[in-house]
């Protein structure tokens, strides 16, 4: 009790930023109360590195190791929100990257399945996810292009890389009545998306588009590191 060190003052300023992003989020058109309970409740500053701590509640992208980026909360909020995750389902996510998105998806599902290319992010997110008590997410190095085979189907399915094309490979691990988000390159604009949904009919999939976006590419194999 009492004064508060330094160390108090961050978490407090922390806190106040998060609140601004929450009510940020809200205005931008997220109407969904518990995904913004779940950005609430997992600190985006865990998920950054360290001299990003500070710019973590701001609505934007950020780098992570290996080249890579954590999404803009904006972005995890709608998609998580397109989504409509149920708490009993199965969830597949494409790309680990900070592991920020499937921290936010594990507290509205049964179980998360996540997929990253790059040993070092994995290792790192599967760090935080531990030390924040998320035991709910089973991890895998691979090619996420591929999906999961073994686990499939899923219920849903949110890809967080850049797609050069509708992931017919994924669509075929989807449950009938599975929802997938993912972003599709845009022929002629290099870096930037359309945000896809998809859902699986029993006759085939219908195709919703959303909003463009910017993501990191979707990239074959899993990736060689130094
Ligand atoms: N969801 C992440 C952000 C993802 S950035 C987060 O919340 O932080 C996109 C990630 O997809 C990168 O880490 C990249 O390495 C990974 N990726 C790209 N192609 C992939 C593939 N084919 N399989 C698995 N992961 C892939």
């Amino acid at each position: 009790m009492g004064a508060g060190g330094p160390e108090e003052e961050e978490t407090s300023a922390g806190e106040a930023a998060k609140i601004s992003l929450i009510m940020e989020l809200r205005r931008g058109g997220i109407k969904s109360n518990k995904v913004l309970s779940a950005i609430e409740r997992i600190p985006r500053n865990a998920f950054v590195p360290g001299a990003f701590a500070k710019q973590a509640y701001d609505d934007h992208a950020l780098p992570i190791e290996c080249g890579q980026t954590i999404s803009q909360p904006f972005v995890v909020a709608y998609m998580t929100e397109k989504l409509q995750v149920g708490d009993r389902m199965k969830v597949l996510e494409v790309g680990t990257g900070s592991g920020y998105q499937a921290a936010i998806l594990s507290l509205l599902c049964r179980r998360v399945y996540t997929i990253e290319r790059y040993r070092t992010l994995m290792r790192d997110a599967v760090n935080r996810l531990e030390t924040l008590n998320l035991h709910n997410i089973t991890g895998k190095i691979g090619d996420g292009a591929l999906g999961w085979p073994e686990q499939a189907p899923f219920d849903r399915i949110i890809v967080t890389a850049g797609a050069p094309e509708l992931p017919l490979t994924l669509v075929d691990q989807l449950k009938v009545g599975g929802i997938m988000i993912v972003p599709v390159d845009v022929p002629g604009r290099p870096r930037e998306q359309q945000l896809v949904r998809l859902t699986r009919t029993e006759t085939g999939v219908e195709r919703e588009d959303l909003i463009p976006v910017r993501f990191v590419p979707l990239v074959e194999g899993i990736a060689r590191e130094t």
